[in-house]
């Protein structure tokens, strides 16, 4: 057995709070506390004997600590936990307590044995990294809207459209799904800015972008600044028919948002829409599909404008691929 006046020391001399609580007695009070505690909480042995260990809490308990450590004590049982605990001239430290039940021969406890561990720089450091962490997260997803969003009008932007396109091409090739793609150009808008200044141009550049978005809320339909007063939308699953009448419904909604242009030949600010509808076919390439409906926006700004405009329906046969080889075989 242990020297008994070694394990005296040992408890005297540890660097740690030792303390001793009696469970029969009414609040288990302290029966003993060693230097180290004294010197953590600023409490002498003669104040803190006699005392439930929690008086260094001052009143507050986290809840779910309590439960969990009422469960321990129930059932017997040890338990750790980390405490914001109070010295007796008020200042804050965070103490890690480990209590262990002492039992006697017949298995009952008489005694629990606390050890008190002053971990505050720990949970100061752990709360700055987390801190910092939370920084880090909100500076990433403003970056992530900078690199994907344009910045006048929230949209997606062309960067952000370009890489987007090539997976939803490949997903509607894989599915067999048709895709269309609306290419969309304020009219005019030159003669807007000329006549009320860039500011208001700026703004009815977002009216139009929200009132679009609007237009296409579903979570397969996607909608980017394509460039100056111009946006692309893709929907992918729509066919021809639901194409067209959204195509004219866009020019409807721009006009009725009831935004002049006085010195545009309807009054009006409008919109010009070209479109195309595809199934995306191996060999094809998305960026055709997409110059199409430019080259359908074309058509509808010649029509006169405020208006819609389909692209021919492509023959399906003649892929870029054939057309490739086409072209070799006739140099050949
Ligand atoms: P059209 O009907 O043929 O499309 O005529 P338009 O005047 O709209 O076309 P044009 O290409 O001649 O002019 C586009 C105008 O869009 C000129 C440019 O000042 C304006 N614009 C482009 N980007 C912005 C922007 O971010 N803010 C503002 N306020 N104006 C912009
Ligand atoms: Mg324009
Ligand atoms: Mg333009």
């Amino acid at each position: 057995m242990i020297d008994l006046n070694l394990l005296q020391h040992a408890v005297m001399d540890s660097r740690d709070g030792i303390s001793i609580a009696v469970a029969g007695e009414v609040d288990t009070p302290l029966i003993f506390v060693n230097p180290a505690f004294e010197r953590m909480t600023g409490y002498s042995y003669d104040e803190a004997v006699g005392r439930n260990c929690r008086f260094l809490q001052q009143g507050y308990v986290d809840p779910d600590q309590r439960e969990a450590m009422r469960a321990a004590v129930a059932k017997g049982e040890g338990f750790s936990e980390v405490l914001p605990n109070y010295r007796k001239d008020g200042t804050l430290f965070w103490n890690e307590l480990s209590v262990s039940p002492i039992h006697d021969e017949h298995g009952t406890v008489t005694h629990y044995i606390g050890f008190q561990k002053d971990v505050t720089q720990r949970v100061l450091l752990d709360e700055k990294l987390r801190a910092r962490n939370r920084d880090l997260e909100s500076a990433k997803r403003a970056l992530e809207e900078l690199v994907t969003l344009d910045a006048l009008t929230g949209v997606y932007n062309r960067r952000h459209f370009d890489s987007r396109m090539g997976t939803l091409w490949k997903i509607s090739a894989r599915t067999a799904e048709s895709m269309a793609i609306f290419f969309i150009d304020i009219d005019h808008f030159k003669a807007y800015n000329d006549h009320f200044g860039h500011q208001k141009g700026d703004e009815a550049l977002i009216d139009v972008a929200q009132t679009l978005a609007e237009s296409f809320q579903r979570g397969s339909d996607f909608l980017a600044r394509y460039g100056g007063e111009e946006f692309v939308v893709v929907a992918c699953g729509m066919d021809r028919q639901p194409a067209g009448y959204f195509a004219d419904e866009l020019c409807r909604r721009i006009r009725d948002l009831g935004i002049p242009n006085p010195d545009s030949p309807s009054g009006r600010l409008t919109i010009s829409v070209g479109y195309t509808v595809v199934i995306p076919q191996p060999g094809m390439e998305a960026n055709a599909a997409v110059k199409r409906a430019d080259e359908a926006l074309f058509a509808a700004k010649h029509a006169g404008r405020n208006c819609a405009q389909s692209a021919p329906a492509p023959t399906p046969s003649v892929t870029v691929r054939e057309k490739r080889v086409q072209k070799t075989s006739s140099g050949s």
